[in-house]
């Protein structure tokens, strides 16, 4: 159902919200992107299945919703006859969400929009997706598209309910009794329902957005959404009070995933109008693919650097990231060459790139560095740490761009 409406992966695609960038430099060395595995969104997840190209995982807190159920039942005196169907009825309502999910992420496809994977969780599902599509009207579509599946299913059980013989009472959403299909039922419409309420990141929020991003700059539509959905997940908190302590926790989620959108366009804002020229390192360590891992160890002892790029000769062949030397320390020694350690795909940009381009590119690709380089040669590193450095120093200066610039030796507006 998308309560937590994949917050971190939105986070992302807000980021993300950026015309694509020009197409790297493709370096000889430069390891296919397959190369690279990637793991579940969250940590205890377990992969159920691959659909389409997506994997989904299942999280482990949804066996104890199971086995919470099933012992509630025995415990209530209710027997194992009534185990059965409530399992039941929950997988089939964790097949409705993962179908929801779907709607979003096989509409998001249609645009050229990758999704890397989908999580269920207890409260619901979270599809991560590479980043929105690039017209408000395609955003409507994939949010739009999860509640949509929904509400086909609840038509469908209709249908079914009716050619059965039986009656769907319009007895309301919380009907937790009545028949098996009917119970579904109700539980899809209120899925379409609730998603589709205003509360940023929630499906309605999406809506919500991309209706306002129509009509106004990408980052202003996302702030404004973001600020409806905090009101929203005000409005939960209070009525969870008095009501369901579930919409509680469901608020807690929603203020979180809105506070998280609006940070992220903030920082978009802040970046809009610097190139990677001004946001890269341009005074860094290298190291050799025949150097040992000491080697790599000594510099980071003696400095700030974790990510190193590795030079033969003068020729740019790879990057040795933190987690290599770690992983090559642990698993073989230091005396390991940095040639074998190395493992990370090569990301490189060019320093006339935007610089928020560049961040979206390390949040998408998960790496920690990205090689500036210019005419093949190596002359700076864009790194997170280093983004947020210049995003303080620019905030304390209070004029954006300006110390870049000033560094710089340019010309300050
Ligand atoms: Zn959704």
């Amino acid at each position: 159902m998308t309560i937590s409406a994949s917050i971190s992966s939105h986070q992302r695609a807000d980021v993300a919200a950026a015309p694509p960038s020009p197409a790297p430099p493709k370096l000889a060395t430069a390891r296919p992107e397959s190369a690279r595995r990637r793991g579940p969104a969250l940590r205890w997840s377990w992969r159920l299945t691959t659909i389409s190209g997506i994997d989904v995982y299942v999280h482990g807190t949804f066996l104890l919703l199971l086995a919470f159920v099933a012992s509630s039942d025995l415990l209530a005196g209710r027997g194992s006859a009534a185990v059965m169907p409530d399992t039941l009825l929950i997988l089939a309502v964790f097949t409705s969400v993962l179908l929801h999910e779907l709607g979003h992420a096989l509409t998001a496809r249609r645009f050229g929009v990758r999704t890397h994977d989908i999580t269920l969780l207890p409260i619901g599902g979270v599809a991560r997706l590479d980043r929105l599509p690039d017209k408000p009207g395609q955003q409507l579509l994939v949010a739009l598209a999860g509640p949509a599946v929904n509400m086909v299913i609840a038509l469908l059980l209709f249908g079914l309910v009716r050619l059965l013989g039986g009656q769907v009472p319009s007895a309301g959403l919380y009907d937790t009794s009545g028949p098996f299909l009917v119970q579904l039922l109700w539980i899809n419409v209120s899925l379409a329902l609730f998603n589709l309420l205003p509360g940023y990141p929630m499906d309605g929020g999406r809506i919500l957005r991309a209706i306002l991003a129509m009509r106004m700059a990408p980052e202003r539509a996302t702030q404004t959404a973001a600020r409806v959905g905090q009101g929203v997940a005000l409005i939960f908190g209070a009525v969870g009070l008095f009501v369901n302590p579930l919409l509680m926790v469901i608020a807690v989620f929603v203020w979180l995933g809105a506070q998280a959108e609006h940070s992220a366009s903030t920082l978009k804002i802040a970046l809009t109008g610097l190139s990677v020229r001004e946001g890269m390192i341009t005074d860094f360590k290298s190291v050799s693919p025949t150097d040992p891992l000491s080697r790599a160890v000594e510099l980071t002892l003696a400095g700030f650097q974790q990510d190193f790029p590795v030079l033969d000769e003068a020729a740019l062949v790879g990057i040795l990231t933190h987690a290599d030397v770690l992983k090559g320390l642990a698993e073989h020694g230091a005396d390991l060459s940095v040639q074998q350690a190395m493992s990370g795909e090569l990301d490189t940009v060019s320093p006339s790139e935007a610089l928020d381009g560049a961040l979206t590119r390390l949040y998408q690709r998960d790496s920690r560095a990205l090689m500036v380089v210019e005419n093949e040669k190596l002359v700076g590193l864009v790194t997170l740490a280093n983004i947020g450095e210049l995003l303080a120093l620019e905030a304390a200066g209070n004029q954006p761009g300006a110390l870049a610039t000033q560094a710089r030796g340019g010309t300050v507006r």
